[in-house]
């Protein structure tokens, strides 16, 4: 029976690693040098007030794919959830992304009717627009309104996230949030969202949960002695090999977790602050599942540079460069018998949930269950 590793117990290890045990019956050791499972996504039911804090800043899960949301159905009840965040525009708390429903909360009526009616026309109703596309329009309102949005939501929380400009970063980064030319106010419209009933961690556990599974929690790969017939490695693709050709550049973040004594702190579970202070935004934890205290949990995020050994690494910073320097590590491990590279820092990708989760179901299925 072969000897299976996998490298980190991220939601991208702890899928692998229960397919592996459950659909070829093999055994499988999955390591951490963390002293908990969940990765990024890890949670944890504060003791004192019983509110499940995302320690690692919000995670909200949404997919329009069936096969991976019934996957992770088979370990978690869902408690449905739509995010719908809130920006700081002006003083003024408004709906994020820009909706045709924030025109009539930053404009007068005369003004976002005639906004809207524009915008409709030119697009469409329903269409998402980027906010580098919008910017390219050359009518005189939805150039007044481009730069309205950009200036008060993109440049200035971009600057902060990732301390370079719109322009500056792929392009594909900003479009996550793009202006959405529509009276729906949730950030996503996957058909399936939500937050797993009783936290992240609890459904990686029970997805570890497996005659066959080994979990060692405190252990780099580093001090792993045995040999194994198979590596799945979901850590930083240059660490596994000495950064040999140089470091691959990350953005990551402070978060300030504080306990408030009083019910409520702000009215969406999610409160970004593109203009002012140094941090992003405010995330309140008790939103997530509805959880009841007469206090709350409040997380606030500072992003900041990554720097091996002293913060996590959390977004890789993809251009051009970046690429070309992962595609140097990734040859290397392609010419390496049974080591794997898998997740987000392994494939140096801007991955969700549901797509760390969808190209392990695929990896599995053409490389190892052949
Ligand atoms: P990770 O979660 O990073 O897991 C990798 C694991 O490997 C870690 O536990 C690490 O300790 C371990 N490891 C690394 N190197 C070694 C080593 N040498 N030895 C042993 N262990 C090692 N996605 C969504 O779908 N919805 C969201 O709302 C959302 N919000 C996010 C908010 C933030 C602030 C961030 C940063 C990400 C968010 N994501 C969200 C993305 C989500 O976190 C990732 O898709 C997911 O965590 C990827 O899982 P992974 O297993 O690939 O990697
Ligand atoms: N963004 C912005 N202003 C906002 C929210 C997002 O400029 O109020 C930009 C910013 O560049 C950010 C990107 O859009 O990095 C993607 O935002 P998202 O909310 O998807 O980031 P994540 O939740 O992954 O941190």
């Amino acid at each position: 029976m072969a000897k299976n590793l996998v490298v980190g117990a991220g939601i991208s290890g702890a899928v692998l690693a229960s397919l592996i045990a459950e659909k070829l019956n093999e055994k499988v050791l999955l390591i951490d040098r963390r002293d908990v499972v969940g990765g990024n996504a890890y949670d944890y039911r504060d003791k004192k007030t019983g509110i499940t804090v995302h320690k690692y800043g919000p995670h909200i899960f949404h997919t329009n794919n069936k096969e991976v949301w019934n996957y992770l159905s088979k370990y978690t009840k869902w408690h449905y959830f739509f995010l719908k965040p809130n920006a700081m525009i002006e003083g003024n708390i408004c709906n994020i992304p820009f909706t045709l429903t924030t025109l009539y909360q930053v404009f007068s009526r005369n003004m976002a009717e005639k906004l809207e009616e524009k915008l409709i026309k030119t697009y469409g109703y329903g269409k998402k627009v980027p906010i580098l596309q919008l910017k390219e329009q050359n009518d005189d309102d939805l150039k007044f309104l481009s730069d309205y949005i950009y200036e008060n939501m993109f440049v200035n929380y971009t600057t902060k996230q990732w301390g370079l400009k719109p322009e500056e970063i792929d392009p594909s980064v900003t479009a996550r949030v793009p202006v959405y030319v529509s009276h729906d106010t949730r950030y996503f419209q996957d058909k399936y969202q939500g937050i797993p009933q009783n936290g992240y961690t609890k459904m990686i556990e029970n997805m570890l949960d497996h005659p066959n599974i080994k979990v060692k929690l405190n252990t780099d790969y580093k001090d792993v002695k045995d040999s194994f017939d198979r590596v799945f490695y979901s850590g930083a693709i240059d660490e596994y090999f000495d950064y040999k050709y140089g470091e691959l550049p990350y953005r990551s973040l402070k978060f300030d977790i504080q306990t408030i004594d009083k019910e409520y702190y702000q009215n969406s579970v999610v409160t970004n602050y593109p203009n002012n202070y140094d941090f992003t935004r405010i995330t309140e934890h008790k939103y997530f599942l509805d959880e009841k205290s007469d206090k709350t949990i409040i997380s606030v995020e500072y992003p900041e540079a990554f720097e091996v050994g002293k913060n996590e690494r959390y977004y890789p910073i993809s251009n051009q460069k970046t690429q070309e320097l992962y595609e140097k590590y990734k040859n290397d491990a392609d010419k390496i018998k049974g080591l794997y590279f898998i997740g987000r820092l392994g494939g140096y990708k801007y991955y969700n949930m549901d797509l760390a989760v969808e190209k392990i179901l695929e990896f599995f299925n053409k490389e190892i269950n052949k």
